[in-house]
């Protein structure tokens, strides 16, 4: 499922920044429809056709079988959620994950949304999950180790008592959806995958209320958490550099978006 990786050159690069600002931009367009009553599948829809509108092409439709577009997790729905009938509500808490291919590389990014008001409990775990995969961005530069990122992402969520998802990690990726090194949302400092430059990683911290404990739902692809309490899901693609990692997709066109 991973494939070894590989170090990218800066023209390699500008191209999955290209597919990753695509995708910010995409959850942007479906960030405008989310609102309680919307479907899933009608966010689902928007997404595809704006991803191919724009010279792209989804990048997990058909990925092992996957259905759609969008993966979005509901509430207590950790990942990989597929879309369908159900109708966003007040109070609920909407993961979305997008991936789109172009000029052969991979974008991939997630964020997770709120519907309407939700309990404050619920919107400190969604900040927190955010924060925490910035604190890990702040550690992926050229002489850290993997290790580093998942003890920054780890150390400031276990701190509010939060479950961090042990069985799906953050990856490298490029000319694949998957490329190693595997990036954990836990781990010790100092250990690990030395960061160079020319990886590009997908950090994304998965979040739980409560227990880190997940389970898979039969559909064969969503995950939940165990005790159904909600979780949070936050991603960004990012070129190890020297100094500070240049975040190649952007959360700028959502937050437009959300707090207008
Ligand atoms: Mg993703
Ligand atoms: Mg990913």
């Amino acid at each position: 499922m991973y494939n070894d990786t590989q170090y990218k050159t800066d023209e390699e690069i500008r191209l999955i920044k290209e597919s990753s600002l695509l995708v910010g931009k995409t959850l942007a367009e479906v960030a405008k429809l989310i609102k309680p009553g919307v479907t899933t599948l009608e966010l689902d829809k928007v997404a595809e056709e704006f991803i191919r509108d724009n010279g792209a092409v989804p990048g997990f439709k058909g990925y092992g079988g996957f259905p759609n577009t969008l993966c979005i997790s509901v509430n207590e729905e950790v990942v990989h959620g597929i879309p369908g009938k159900y109708e966003l509500k007040d109070g609920d808490i909407v993961s979305i994950d997008c991936g789109a291919v172009k000029h052969e590389f991979y974008g991939d990014s997630a964020y997770t949304f709120a519907v309407g008001e939700v309990d404050e409990e619920v919107k400190l775990l969604l900040e927190r999950t955010k924060e925490s995969l910035y604190k890990g961005i702040e550690v992926a530069i050229v002489g850290k180790r993997i290790g580093d990122i998942g003890f920054a992402i780890q150390n400031h969520v276990e701190s509010f008592g939060y479950g961090v998802v042990r069985d799906l990690v953050g990856h490298g990726l490029g000319r694949n959806l998957h490329e190693k090194p595997e990036v954990p949302n836990y781990g010790k400092r100092g250990t690990g995958v030395k960061l160079r430059e020319g990886m590009v990683l997908a950090i994304e911290p998965m979040i739980n209320l409560g227990t880190k404990d997940v389970i898979q739902e039969k559909d064969g692809w969503t995950i939940r958490t165990a005790d159904r309490k909600p979780s949070a899901h936050f991603e960004h693609d990012i070129a190890i550099r020297k100094g500070k990692a240049e975040i190649l997709s952007t959360f700028e066109f959502i937050e437009e978006v959300i707090n207008k």
